[in-house]
């Protein structure tokens, strides 16, 4: 059986532009798709063939050869490649023709990488962490290579349609009943091959090089946080999407708050006298500004204030944390004659059980412990 002209099968002069070449294939191909004649086998024959007629007149050489020689030009295995069309071939080739912006990553499991995430380091201050940030970040990166506009090809040429898989980036065995899919091992998923790597990237298509990025810091994040910032990783392989950068946040420890969760805790010194009378205390507050505390009466060492709303703020949500206050007294040292004076007198007033609860309590279980071993 005569095999039909590949420019007749797709409706073109012999004089076409791949433009116009590429446009009647999609019509055809769209029209005989088997997805939309299911069952009919002369649909799916015609798809055959357009795709077979679309292959070679795709590609500059093998449409010269075409010219040529007719069809006897890969009869002989002229053309390159194995001979005979693989229907899979023609399938990915159409969803990569048509929805291959749209659909990014659709080759899938066995086609081009997608880019490696990449992680960043921040250490931020607990008051940044507390307001939320935005700070430029510089990281490495690979971008298209210059001198081949990311081809990886010498001068920039287009890279060739691999020839072991037709571009699909795939390659496919039939075993029994099953058909085995794997990466193609001549261009390792990517369906184009480089015959004149560029000497500047060696034909990777790519280069380092640093890049900065704006990174916003939301209020409230923790140590360990992670920030995604999609898309923003090493570069794919060719129509493959980027991988993603994530920024893994440290927070430094703070001179006067530790922080658990959103809760912040502060040892708070308050002067002995300032315990004993009562009175009222200005504390930092992580926002920036200050917070009064008043101190009761007769205060003990170790009491614990809480400042509602005062600790930190809580990621994605307006609930702030509590801030708690540790009353450290202290005890006045290097006395003047007067003040240790004035503290004799002080203590010649003093009734124990009035003055000093704590100091009462543990004389009076002294004094039960000893009734207890005369007893
Ligand atoms: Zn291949
Ligand atoms: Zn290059």
């Amino acid at each position: 059986m005569a095999k039909q002209d590949y420019y007749e099968l797709l409706g073109v002069e012999r004089t076409a532009t791949i433009e116009i070449i590429k446009k009647s294939y999609r019509k055809l191909a769209m029209e005989h798709h088997p997805d939309r004649n299911p069952g009919d086998k002369a649909a799916e024959a015609k798809f055959r063939e357009v795709n077979e007629a679309y292959d070679v007149l795709k590609d500059e050489q093998k449409r010269a050869a075409y010219d040529r020689f007719g069809h006897a030009a890969f009869e002989q295995g002229m053309g390159g490649g194995g001979g005979g069309f693989d229907f899979a071939t023609g399938f990915a080739d159409i969803f990569d023709e048509m929805f291959g912006d749209m659909m990014g990553g659709r080759r899938g499991r066995g086609g081009p990488q997608r880019g490696a995430d990449l992680r960043y380091n921040m250490e931020i201050t607990l008051e940044e962490a507390y307001h939320g940030k935005k700070s430029k970040i510089t990281v490495p990166s690979s971008i298209a290579c210059e001198p081949c506009k990311g081809s990886g090809s010498k001068g920039g040429a287009a890279p060739k349609t691999c020839t072991t898989c037709r571009g699909a980036g795939k390659v496919r065995s039939q075993q029994g009943f099953f058909t085995i899919e794997r990466t193609c091992p001549t261009c390792n998923g990517g369906g184009k091959v480089i015959s004149d790597p560029c000497p500047s990237c060696r034909g990777s298509g790519r280069t380092r090089k640093e890049k900065q990025l704006e990174v916003t810091v939301p209020p409230g994040v923790e140590e360990g946080t992670r920030i995604r910032l999609a898309g923003e990783g090493e570069i794919g392989g060719p129509g493959a999407p980027p991988g993603d950068l994530y920024i893994f946040l440290a927070i430094q420890p703070h001179r006067m708050f530790q922080r658990e969760g959103a809760n912040l805790f502060m040892r708070m010194p308050i002067a002995m006298t300032t315990a004993a009378l009562g009175g009222e205390l200005e504390v930092p507050s992580i926002d920036g500004g200050r917070v009064k505390v008043s101190i009761p009466k007769g205060c003990q060492n170790g009491h614990r204030f809480r400042l509602r709303g005062k600790g930190m703020t809580v990621l994605r949500s307006t609930a702030r944390g509590d801030l708690f206050l540790e009353a450290a007294v202290e005890v006045p040292v290097n006395l003047t004659d007067k003040q240790r004076k004035l503290l004799e007198e002080f203590e010649k007033e003093s009734d124990q059980r009035t003055y000093s609860p704590e100091t009462q309590g543990f004389f009076d279980r002294i004094k039960e412990f000893v009734d207890s071993l005369k007893s």
